[in-house]
């Protein structure tokens, strides 16, 4: 959903990303687990449970034709370091976006810098201030646009209130 607004910026071109499942620390987390848990005999997939959630871990498996059952000592090093590898860098083709129905924030509007920071007052127009939406800001999911509406409304209400 953050992503969303980059990929409408550059809708012609065919775009694509990789999701890392696991970053650096879970990656080194499961490369420790599986050279330990491979002395004696563990099930494949609890490795995985205990790091990732229960659907991304039931998708690669399925991709990876393996079962609830799969035996660890049955998966050699180098298979392992594929999956690992698969995980953290897998790609996703880009169809296109949800559109304007589902959106949360619109991307454009006024510039900031033709805003005086301090009062929201237009530097173009004297007596006329903007907050929240109509300004050109896009943050992340989180809060951040509400806040951005909220504090940027507070300081154009009290500029606005007091202007001679
Ligand atoms: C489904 C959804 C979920 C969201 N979830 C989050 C979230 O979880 N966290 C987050 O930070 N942000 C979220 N946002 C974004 C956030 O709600 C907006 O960034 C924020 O509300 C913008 O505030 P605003 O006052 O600038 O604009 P708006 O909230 O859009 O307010 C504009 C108001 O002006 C009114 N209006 C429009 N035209 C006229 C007119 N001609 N005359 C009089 N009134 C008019 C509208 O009816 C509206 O009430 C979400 C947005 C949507 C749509």
């Amino acid at each position: 959903m953050n992503l969303s607004h980059l990929i409408t910026q550059d809708a012609v071109r065919e775009q694509s990303l990789q999701i890392d499942f696991l970053c650096e620390e879970k990656a080194a987390f499961l490369e420790g687990r599986y050279f330990e848990a491979s002395r004696s005999p563990f099930f494949y997939k609890n490795l995985y449970l205990s790091i990732l959630p229960e659907k991304v871990v039931d998708f690669f498996f399925k991709k990876w034709r393996l079962t609830e059952t799969t035996a660890g000592e049955s998966i050699p090093a180098a298979i392992f370091r594929k999956h690992k590898s698969e995980l953290r860098g897998f790609p996703v083709k880009i169809r296109g976006v949800k559109g304007y129905p589902f959106a949360q924030v619109s991307a454009g509007g006024v510039p900031l810098s033709e805003i005086n920071l301090s009062s929201m007052e237009s530097k173009k127009i004297p007596g006329l201030f903007f907050a929240g939406e109509i300004l050109d800001v896009v943050g992340p999911c989180g809060g951040y646009n509400l806040h951005w509406a909220i504090s940027t409304g507070l300081a154009a209400g009290e500029a606005a209130a007091l202007q001679p």
